[in-house]
């Protein structure tokens, strides 16, 4: 069985509302191996609505519209399907029941354009809205089920959770498995050689490169008929996967780069404090996003003036003035005092230029210095980060984390990884 997912707003047409209910469920059907064929977004207009169902029901066996379902005459969604789908609107009491009931327990008059709401295409099922009016519609048109959402996302996930996923996993003939391996070190191209054409035995799975400043995310989807055989090939998938790109893996599923460090700094009850210039704080916030967080972070010192790296960190006029405050010797020196001055295992550091401005012929915008300093030694490396400031100070906090786990987790050095 392969669904349609129809997301109905101009709202959502226009780029102003997020399409997080899609999101949502999607999310939610793949992991009911439910598989969705197709995403179609179209705006609050009753003509093209009905063609989309039109379309939908042409191709998928099964179709969910959301959105549209409230009581204003932008809302057109009831209006559309049932004059699409042939079925006239008609009362239904237990709606008009629930509706009435709520704004009693408001003690609010409503206006009876609320009432609206209590329509429904002749032959529906409907599922009552435990934290709003419109309910969810089930229509059952030639064997093929339409469900009717609203818009508003607490209403629209409390009913997807309660009743549209476990009603279409119930009937989905198909299953589904999948995981996802986040890679860090190696560009998309680089990564793809390494992996090579899929081997034949790996029937029914696909797997996804998704690219972003934190690395790229290996993502395989296996589908099938067979419960076991889909397990058997997710779990091949993922030794084989797994050896391929061994060395760049930092975690698995939606695991962050940080929580990877935080379990390495547990591991060995280390904590760890950081000296950042051009990420101004990042890093640090990064470490702190995870509850917890003061078991592993310290202190992170923001040392953004030449002043300051000599006023919290000691680093020497001698070394800005031969080297400058971008350079390797000035990035060991914050690593290793951070270290020192806060009374940590760990020290790591991050000075650079985030740009626009302020490069030059041999260092040029982009040109960031990350060193880690521990009991284990100390390492500096430079890197040169294309794009935006955001995304310079972006990736010089996701490769000095990187920096840190590969650090801690004594992996050798590997002069093929960014
Ligand atoms: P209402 O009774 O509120 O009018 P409705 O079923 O008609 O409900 P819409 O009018 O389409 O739903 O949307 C109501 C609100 O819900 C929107 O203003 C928007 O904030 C949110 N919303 C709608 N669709 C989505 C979506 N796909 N993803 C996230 N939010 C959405
Ligand atoms: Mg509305």
């Amino acid at each position: 069985m392969r669904i349609e997912i129809v997301t109905i707003g101009n709202e959502v047409l226009s780029g102003r509302t997020f399409d997080t209910n899609f999101v949502y469920l999607a999310r939610a059907l793949e992991e009911a191996s439910v598989v969705v064929g197709w995403h179609t977004t179209v705006g609050d207009n009753a003509e093209l609505i009905g063609e989309t169902l039109k379309l939908a029901l042409s191709r998928a066996d099964a179709v969910v519209m959301m959105g549209g379902l409230g009581p204003t005459p932008d809302d057109m969604t009831r209006k559309a399907v049932a004059t699409a789908l042939n079925r006239p609107l008609q009362l239904e009491e237990s709606v008009l029941a629930h509706i009435r009931e709520r704004g009693r327990r408001a003690g609010r008059k409503l206006p009876s354009s609320v009432e609206t709401m209590a329509l429904v295409p002749r032959g529906s099922e409907v599922w009552q809205n435990p934290v709003g009016a419109a309910p969810g519609i089930l229509i059952d048109y030639r064997k093929k089920p339409v469900i009717l959402l609203p818009g508003p996302p607490p209403e629209f996930e409390a009913l997807a959770e309660r009743h549209v996923v476990p009603w279409l996993r119930e009937r989905s003939g198909t299953h589904v498995d999948s995981f996802t391996l986040r890679t860090f070190g190696l560009f998309e191209s680089q990564l793809h050689e390494r992996i090579g054409t899929l081997p034949d035995t790996w029937h029914g799975a696909a797997l996804a490169y998704l690219p972003s400043w934190f690395g790229v995310d290996l993502r395989v989807t296996v589908t099938g008929a067979n419960a076991a055989l889909v397990r058997g090939t997710a779990e091949r998938a993922y030794n084989e996967l797994g050896e391929r790109v061994q060395g760049v893996i930092y975690a698995e599923g939606t695991q962050t780069m940080e929580e990877a460090v935080r379990e390495l700094l547990l591991e060995r009850k280390w904590r760890i404090a950081t000296a950042e210039s051009c990420t101004g704080g990042l890093l640090a916030k990064r470490l702190t996003d995870l509850p917890g967080s003061s078991k592993c972070l310290e202190r992170g010192y923001v040392t953004y003036s030449n002043a300051s790296k000599q006023e919290l960190l000691g680093v020497t006029s001698e070394d800005l003035a031969a080297h400058g405050a971008v350079s390797a010797a000035v990035a060991e020196h914050m690593a290793r005092a951070a270290r020192e001055r806060a009374g940590v295992e760990v020290g790591v550091s991050i000075t650079g230029i985030a740009g626009p401005d302020g490069g030059s012929e041999k260092k040029p915008v982009g040109t960031v210095f990350l060193a880690v300093s521990s009991p284990l030694g100390e390492a500096v490396r430079v890197h040169r980060f294309m794009g935006s400031r955001s995304t310079v100070r972006e990736r010089a906090a996701q490769t000095a984390l990187d920096m840190v786990r590969r650090h801690l987790a004594e992996l050798p050095v590997d002069p093929t990884l960014y």
